[in-house]
């Protein structure tokens, strides 16, 4: 099956540059080079759009006002590629329904393996979520509610395993703060980050060969987390 990617950047050279890449990997690809462009692609698709990668500076608005409306109207992940590089609008653009975020200049793998993920992750909306992690020796079992690394045992606290368990559920993808906070500890407690830091440095001990230097569980500053993606079934 063909994916289609809508893709919106108004600079022509990272346009090109995008658009062959992303034929390379097999997606249909429809490009855009303004917010009028991109709406009449979007509704005159036929097939529909599976994914949409988002400039936000385009020269006729925002690309956040496309963003609201393709939230309102459909769960398409939407990926922000932009050279803004604000926390409050990486969590802004997060909160409002963007499934990722990369700031320019970024790598052509890192954009596809962030697609990846954000199409895997709504292809199995439907079905039941991951219960099952594993990545690089590190297995994590949610339904038995176990973690093994390398083949041992590691035994995690009630609070550890649930901040771990949130992470799994969107494997590859950052968690803002805010959601773990408010999904681990509950809504009245989102801003503490404090008990994240505490807790993820303890996490990090249990998980990582040198927590100094993570490789698992890395931190997206003044956002959230992420867990690294799973390996392939
Ligand atoms: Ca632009």
């Amino acid at each position: 099956m063909t994916l289609t990617v809508l893709l919106v950047e108004d600079d022509r050279e990272l346009r090109r540059t995008l658009r062959g890449a992303l034929e390379v990997e097999g997606y249909r690809v429809l490009a855009a080079a303004s917010l009028a462009d991109a709406t009449a692609l979007w509704s005159h698709a036929e097939g529909g759009v599976d994914l949409v990668v988002l400039d936000l500076g385009l020269p006729d608005g925002d690309g956040q006002t496309l963003l609201a409306r393709l939230r309102r109207e459909a769960s398409t992940p939407v990926l922000v590629i932009s050279a803004r590089d604000g926390d409050g609008q990486k969590i802004g653009l997060l909160d409002a329904g963007a499934d990722d975020y990369l700031v320019k200049p970024f790598s052509l793998g890192e954009l596809l393996a962030r697609m990846r993920v954000a199409l895997r992750r709504r292809g199995t909306a439907l079905q039941p979520a991951l219960t099952r992690y594993v990545r690089d020796g590190l297995e994590v079992d949610l339904a038995a509610r176990s973690v093994g690394l390398h083949g041992q045992p590691v035994h995690l606290t009630p609070t550890e395993f649930e901040l771990l368990a949130q992470l799994v559920r969107r494997a590859g993808q950052v968690v803002t703060h805010r959601a773990l906070l408010a999904e681990v500890w509950g809504p009245e407690f989102t801003e503490h980050t404090h008990y994240l830091r505490l807790y993820m440095g303890q996490l990090r001990a249990k998980l990582e060969a040198d927590p100094a230097e993570p490789q698992r569980l890395f931190t997206e500053p003044g956002v959230g987390y992420r867990l690294v993606e799973p390996d392939p079934p």
